[in-house]
């Protein structure tokens, strides 16, 4: 038991200005967190103990999941990342911890970082430690400190400098066993969500950087999220918004037989979609072609998709290329023959189409039947566009980001959008990772193979704020039992009235011995103070002991998140709280 008085929770009645999201508020307010500088903060006494509660939940789940624990130094060589295969893109989030002054090495060159994540740092501990297929499958994690330079620390703990992470790792012969791997850690995240007592949606989700085979995100739905989910609750397909899929096009679709001959018409000053569908003798967005040049490693490619579509960039991920942007305007001239604006795939109309890495149109494409297009001379477009008789198409693929409304591609019914926040990510890798730095094992035929991996991860200071952005109300958080950081708050309305001390210290004792954690407020403060304080706070279970219940022989007993207190008798309050605890516990 702990007493308010002798504990140290810091609560305020005004939220900082920099907090613009509920559970920023809260989470200063309530005294769980204290802000060191942007995207940097102190776990208090009460956040700590939450955040030990969550890890612990975590840790459970992970163990039962067959996960063993070990723990990484969180300042690695800068040679181990500069030397891997995502120095690329993440060297800009990453923070350097150099060592003064040497002077052994160019100034640009960091000797130290400080770990972003850890796949660099154990694919090489398990090349080295793990020869024979007899020692797997084996699967790692452990929980600590990650360091992330972002571009724009916000909402407290979301999108922090410093958090805290559980970071897993799977080593496998087979892509057969990968897969159970992947699944069973997956099942631990399911438990782990639901132990804690939030709603988290595990969504198919883009591999991004890490690349690799396949990828699930767990979000929690939050207007405040920072990605769109689509999802059918009846089908139960879920995407985030980089991976979302629709049926629009549906399976076998026939493509429109041309029709009337392509015609070029005059376009001056149009150079916008919108332009052209208000443009005498244009076409609205569904029936234009939009021509997107990218650079792909050095290479520019078009991009066609409807007009009225929006390419989802994620989506190029697909083709291959380890670095993508849009081009521009100075180097499309060269390769179309006109600005951005009058771009068009119509064949023999591009100006050096052997510079193109490829065209790439999205299928929705196929909706077209009759098109408008540039005609890669500025202020000159087409209509009577066909795609199968006109448009010059290395490959069909999914492009697009999908809307609301469209089908799901599972049963057709209409998707559905919701902002999330995204609490966990797993990844299973297959051997892109282990084959960079050739890591493997020999089988029993003495035959050597790359390691089939997986990586986890769970942002464990990210899902506090999180289960505090999902749980609360207009007076403060309302702590799920499992993660509150005490499930029983007893107040005491008058701390100098020694038989309420009694009864109260008697009943935190009840509490505990039902397997609660409890905390005493045995301030000298008035009951007002302490009764918002509570909610505040958000405790599970508050008893208040004193007053006119002690007169009428009662002990109240509160849930934080209903309206109604109960009253207890008191000869039976200490039964009656242990029960009540223990069948929550
Ligand atoms: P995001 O898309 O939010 O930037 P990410 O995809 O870069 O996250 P991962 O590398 O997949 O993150 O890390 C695993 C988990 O760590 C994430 O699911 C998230 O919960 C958490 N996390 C990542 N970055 C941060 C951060 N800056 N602050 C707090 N938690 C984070
Ligand atoms: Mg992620």
């Amino acid at each position: 038991m702990q007493s308010w008085s002798r504990y140290f929770i810091p609560t305020l009645k005004e939220s900082p200005s920099d907090a613009e999201i509920p559970s920023h508020k809260l989470l200063i307010r309530a005294g769980l967190a204290r802000k060191l500088s942007g995207g940097l903060y102190t776990y208090m006494p009460l956040g700590l103990r939450v955040m030990q509660k969550i890890s612990r939940i975590c840790r459970e789940e992970m163990e039962r999941a067959g996960c063993i624990e070990l723990s990484m130094p969180h300042l690695h060589p800068a040679e181990l990342w500069a030397d891997g295969p995502r120095w690329g893109p993440v060297r800009e989030i990453m923070f350097r911890a150099d060592s003064a002054g040497e002077g052994k090495r160019a100034p640009r060159e960091p000797e130290f970082v400080l770990g972003p994540t850890h796949e660099e740092v154990i694919t090489p501990l398990i090349k080295q430690e793990i020869t024979s297929y007899r020692d797997l499958p084996k699967s790692f994690y452990q929980i600590g400190t990650k360091f992330r330079n972002e571009i724009r620390p916000r909402f407290g703990l979301m999108r922090a400098r410093e958090f805290v992470m559980m970071d897993a790792y799977t080593f496998d012969a087979t892509d057969e066993s990968a897969t159970a791997s992947y699944l069973a850690i997956k099942g631990a995240y399911e438990a782990f969500f639901r132990r804690l007592g939030v709603q988290a949606i595990s969504v198919e989700a883009d591999t991004g950087v890490m690349g690799g085979s396949f990828s699930h995100e767990f979000m929690v739905p939050a207007e405040v999220g920072d990605d769109d989910l689509f999802y059918n609750e009846e089908s139960g397909y879920a995407a985030n918004r980089e991976k979302a899929r629709s049926a629009l096009v549906p399976a076998g679709f026939a493509v429109a037989p041309p029709g009337a001959p392509l015609e070029e018409f005059p376009t001056p000053g149009i150079v916008t979609i919108a332009g052209l569908a208000a443009f005498p003798g244009g076409a609205p967005a569904e029936a234009q072609f939009k021509t997107l040049i990218y650079v792909g490693d050095g290479k520019p490619f078009a991009v066609v998709l409807r007009g009225c579509d929006d390419l989802e960039e994620a989506k190029l991920g697909a083709l291959g290329f380890a670095l993508v942007r849009p081009a521009t305007p100075e180097e499309i001239e060269p390769v179309m023959g006109a600005k951005p604006g009058s771009l068009g795939t119509v064949k023999g109309t591009i100006k050096n189409p052997a510079a193109l890495a490829g065209i790439f149109a999205d299928e929705a494409i196929k909706l077209v039947g009759n098109g408008t297009t540039g005609a890669n001379q500025d202020g000159v477009h087409y209509r009577h566009v066909s795609v199968t008789r006109d448009l010059e198409v290395t490959r069909f693929g999914d492009f697009r980001r999908v809307k609301a409304g469209e089908p799901d591609p599972l049963g057709g019914r209409p998707l559905q959008v919701r902002r999330g926040i995204e609490v966990g990510h797993i990844f299973k890798l297959g051997t892109k990772y282990s084959e960079r730095i050739d890591a493997g094992y020999t089988d029993d035929k003495k035959e050597r193979h790359l390691f089939v991996m997986g990586c986890y991860g769970i942002g464990i200071s990210r899902t506090l704020q999180a289960v505090i952005e999902q749980s609360h109300d207009a007076d403060g958080i309302v702590w799920p039992w499992a993660v509150a950081p005490f499930q029983v708050l007893v107040t005491l309305l008058d701390p100098q009235d020694a038989a309420a001390l009694e009864i109260a210290t008697k009943l935190a004792a009840a509490a505990e011995k039902g397997g609660a954690d409890v905390l005493l407020d045995d301030r000298a403060e008035r009951p007002g103070v302490k009764f918002k304080d509570a909610d505040l706070i958000g405790i599970p279970l508050r008893l208040t002991v004193g007053g006119r219940g002690i007169k009428e022989g009662i002990v109240e007993m509160k849930w934080r998140g209903s309206p109604e207190a109960i009253r207890v008798p008191l000869n039976e309050s200490e039964a009656t709280v242990e029960a009540v605890v223990r069948a929550r516990a």
